[in-house]
């Protein structure tokens, strides 16, 4: 399979295949389908499995089919939400949803803890489409009234174990109490314990089960 019958948009084509890549790993085989069409979407896989790619390809074409629609406010909203359980992580998932989106005019932003609050906020007010952050920090500017995630189109929870393993779960649960109730979710785990069997059933809507 090559990634030209997986019907992503030509301008995600044209960085796929500047990065070098000529085939999708199992992981972007069977989940870039699933999310291009607006499934939820429950996936096992680990890192290095190519899963980065898997969901931020197609999420990026999700927002390059849809116009961005102004809040009441006349303002453009935050689009796309991706939780990650570290700061590492989110920077990285962050750099490839740049790298990934760099012949578009979507932008994306990193926001985590242990830096000053008011550079995030600035940039927030800019506007922002895709965010990549960890729940502690966000959950700090949505109590400051300083994001607002109730226009939130698709939701990805990444390494979803790893955040229980270090006690994420109230955050969490606080985090998707924010978003509405329709969008389209994800969730990536490279184990299926009870607990995030559990938090699977709460946030995914039939989801489609890739395993890799
Ligand atoms: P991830 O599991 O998302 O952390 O990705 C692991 C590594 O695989 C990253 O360095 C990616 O750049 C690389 N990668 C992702 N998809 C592909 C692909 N289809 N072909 C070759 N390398 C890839």
């Amino acid at each position: 399979m090559s990634f030209d019958s997986l019907g992503l948009a030509e301008p995600l084509l044209r960085a796929v295949h500047e990065q070098g890549y000529t085939t999708p790993t199992p992981i972007q085989a069977q989940a870039i389908p699933v999310v291009l069409q607006g499934g939820d979407l429950l996936g096992g896989a680990q890192t290095g499995t190519g899963k980065t790619a898997g969901f931020t390809l197609p999420l990026l074409h999700r927002l390059l089919q849809k116009p961005a629609v102004r809040d009441a406010r006349g303002r453009l909203p935050i689009r796309a939400l991706i939780l990650t359980p570290t700061r590492e992580l989110a920077a990285q998932v962050e750099e490839s949803v740049r790298n990934y989106g760099r012949h578009t005019k979507l932008t994306s932003m990193v926001m985590f803890g242990g830096v000053g609050m008011q550079p995030q906020i600035d940039k927030l007010k800019k506007g922002v489409d895709i965010l990549v952050a960890t729940p502690g920090r966000l959950l700090d500017h949505a109590q400051q009234r300083t994001l607002d995630l109730s226009h939130i189109e698709i939701f990805v929870l990444d390494e979803a174990d790893r955040m229980l393993d270090m006690g994420f779960i109230h955050d969490i649960k606080k985090v998707l109490a924010l978003l509405p109730q329709q969008k389209q979710s994800l969730l990536f785990s490279a184990t299926f314990s009870d607990e995030i069997k559990a938090l699977a059933d709460r946030l995914l809507n039939k989801p489609a089960l890739v395993e890799v």
